[in-house]
């Protein structure tokens, strides 16, 4: 006589309840021949679920010893008896435990993804027993579609597609009618005639007639053993070498990756709350960068037409000096003065007066710029009809005057001719020679009306005074810019006896532009990193809820063979799935808002940074990895009979 397939010898299982100890297994030895047909009666809470979930590896025993074909079980790691589990038993259980997202061809699937078999091997493999139970034109409807009779014949086929040489049947017909009882209670003699060994646990003595081998317990010990007629012993099983996918971590993957869509897609809503604290945080970082930078590159390109090499004198200790307008000691003497240093190449006064503009019933209130002929070239202003005064006209405090177009249609009317038009400025007759393109400065800048004339104009008509407002420098191109800052500096306090004016440079501008919005994007982002942080621990919160809402689903996925390895990869996956999906989506709402934006303002728009979408993409996908690793280990760590029994 050769070995027995299953040995058992003095296996105990007791449980801690309270301060006792529940003997549930008392002392058991049992041997199981391959090929055997036995069934398991005993009352309810007798032990008999217990001695199953022994038999089947899903739960270890207190003690004794337990060989199955000559190995010893309490020897074997968590990743063989998943394998065990997995290949060598099959379980089918009183209330089928299908995955309900999933169709029966689906379910069946399922222990052979495990397994590693090909998409292709195993869908061929399901539907040829799916055919055979007569569930052939079922294939694609889920359980809530199916009759409990048919469920069963679905999880018998899910016990049977790795060429399980045990099954293990807990109460199979308990939740079933009659007729569908004993349709499944044929397939089970039927899969035992074809050599398997079969082990069913009922409470019904009817079904136990059928086994040729009944086992009794009664409170945690075997009380009888009795064997039928030991009639023709079936013919030994013919076991395949089983088909192995050329690259099973890779397919597994792929397939956590399917069943993660699967899990999100029965879940939206859930789903898009969990995304929802990433998609704010993505959106907001990428279109903060793109806020940032386009505001820098539209100062930028607005200071770049004045080049670098031009210098700025204010009066007043610094920008918004509340005193500046009342400090008159920069006065045209002192740019008569710098004009004559042998470093500096042109000096250009600024002085402004409000006014009022007429022409024939129109009114307007303008700026009247007072410039020097060089002003156009040094603040880069084109002209886009007639031309700029000259030296002549600054010396002959000429009124012929260049003046923009938003002046030109707000005092002529769109397209009306303007050159050589006379309007009254205040109490003076002023003569357009020009027409200069608008400048743009900060949001609404580009609807003032300005005019440019002559300073000379502009002091002797409207203000009375050698005052300016500012000087606008130009240095000789091979003078270093400090040094000739430095110098100015000298000579004006020379001349005022005191400092009482303030130069800056238009590289100083361009640094501390970039320097502010740098800062303010540092800013703004540690504000969007803390609510992807709060985002991600929202990831983990939920993930950790499905982990406790799915325990069933990981139980049953575990009876048919999942490594831990597979379970923590299922979530890991769904947490990285969430927030790349949270990630793109993010994105998305970014550029859509951007393009919202560029609707209401029509002189900024936000400019995206390739490197700022990809750090986002990057960095979503590391939340879904650091927070989806706690939930995903703990869903791991569950018992499988713990989690089976909760469902
Ligand atoms: P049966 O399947 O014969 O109805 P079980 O094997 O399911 O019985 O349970 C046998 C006994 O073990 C019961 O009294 C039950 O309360 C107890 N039991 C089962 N699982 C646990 C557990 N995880 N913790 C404590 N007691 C348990
Ligand atoms: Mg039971």
């Amino acid at each position: 006589m050769t070995a027995p397939l299953i040995r058992l010898q003095g296996i105990c299982r007791d449980y801690p309840s309270g301060d006792e100890v529940l003997h549930v297994l008392r002392d058991i030895d049992l041997e199981i021949a391959q090929g055997e047909y036995v069934a398991v009666i005993g009352a309810s809470g007798s032990g008999k679920s217990t001695l199953m979930n022994i038999l089947g590896c899903l739960d270890r025993p207190s003690s004794g010893s337990y060989l199955l074909d000559g190995r010893e079980v309490a020897r074997l790691d968590p990743g063989e008896l998943a394998a065990l589990r997995r290949e060598f038993f099959g379980f089918i259980f009183q209330r089928y435990h299908l995955l309900s997202e999933m169709t029966a061809l689906g379910n069946v699937e399922v222990p052979a993804i495990y397994r590693g078999l090909s998409a292709e091997a195993r869908r061929r493999k399901a539907r040829g027993i799916l055919d055979r139970l007569g569930m052939g034109e079922r294939l694609d409807h889920r359980p809530g579609q199916l009759s409990g009779g048919q469920q069963q014949r679905v999880s018998i086929a899910r016990a049977l597609v790795n060429d399980a040489r045990v099954i293990l049947a807990d109460e199979p017909t308990g939740a079933l009618d009659s007729r569908s009882g004993e349709e499944v209670l044929a397939i089970l003699d039927e899969l035992n005639a074809e050599g398997r060994t079969v082990v069913i646990v009922t409470h019904d003595p009817k079904v136990a007639a059928r086994a040729r081998r009944v086992i009794e317990i009664a409170d945690g010990r075997i009380v009888a053993d009795r064997r039928g007629d030991a009639a023709a012993a079936p013919p030994p099983l013919a076991t395949t070498a089983p088909a192995r996918a050329a690259a099973p971590v890779l397919g597994r993957l792929a397939e956590a990756l399917r069943m993660a869509v699967l899990a999100m897609r029965a879940h939206k809503l859930r789903s898009f709350l969990t995304m929802l604290g990433i998609i704010i945080g993505i959106a907001s970082v990428v279109s903060v960068v793109a806020l940032g930078e386009g505001s820098r590159q539209r100062v930028l390109s607005n200071i770049s037409g004045l080049g670098t090499n031009t210098l700025q004198i204010y009066p007043g200790r610094d920008f918004g000096d509340m005193r500046s307008g009342r400090v008159t000691t920069l006065v045209m003497a002192d740019a008569h003065a710098l004009a004559r240093q042998s470093y500096v190449a042109s000096v250009s006064p600024t002085v402004s007066s409000s006014q009022t503009l007429r022409h024939g019933a129109t009114e307007l209130s303008a700026q009247i710029s007072g410039v020097g002929e060089q002003y156009f070239d040094v603040a880069g202003i084109t002209l886009t009809e007639g031309r700029a005064f000259d030296a002549g006209d600054v010396a002959a405090m000429s009124q012929g005057v260049v003046i923009d177009e938003n002046t030109r249609s707000s005092l002529f009317g769109e397209g009306a001719p303007a050159l050589g038009q006379v309007f009254m400025a205040g109490k003076v007759p002023l003569r357009v020679i020009g027409v200069a393109k608008v400048r743009q400065q900060g949001p609404g800048g580009s609807r003032n009306l300005t005019v440019y004339a002559p300073y000379t104009t502009v002091q002797a008509r409207y203000l009375g005074t050698t005052s300016v407002s500012g000087l606008t420098l130009r240095v000789q191109d091979a003078t270093d810019m400090a040094l000739a800052e430095q110098s100015v500096t000298e000579l004006l306090t020379r001349r005022h006896g005191t400092k009482d004016f303030f130069t800056i440079n238009n590289d100083e501008i361009r640094q501390t532009i970039t320097a502010t919005t740098q800062t303010l994007t540092l800013l703004i982002s540690a504000i969007a990193v803390i609510s992807l942080l709060v985002g991600g621990i929202g990831v983990m919160n939920i993930m950790l809820v499905s982990v406790t809402e799915r325990i069933g689903e990981i139980g049953l996925r575990m009876a048919v063979g999942a490594r831990r390895a597979d379970i923590r990869a299922q979530f890991l996956i769904e947490a990285v799935l969430v927030c790349i999906i949270g990630g793109v989506a993010g994105i998305l709402a970014a550029l859509g808002f951007g393009l919202v934006f560029e609707r209401f303002s029509s002189d900024f728009t936000l400019v995206y940074s390739v490197l700022s979408m990809v750090a986002a993409l990057v960095s979503s996908c590391g939340i879904g990895l650091v927070f989806g690793y706690l939930p995903a280990v703990s869903a791991a760590r569950l018992d499988p009979v713990a989690a089976l029994a909760r469902d």
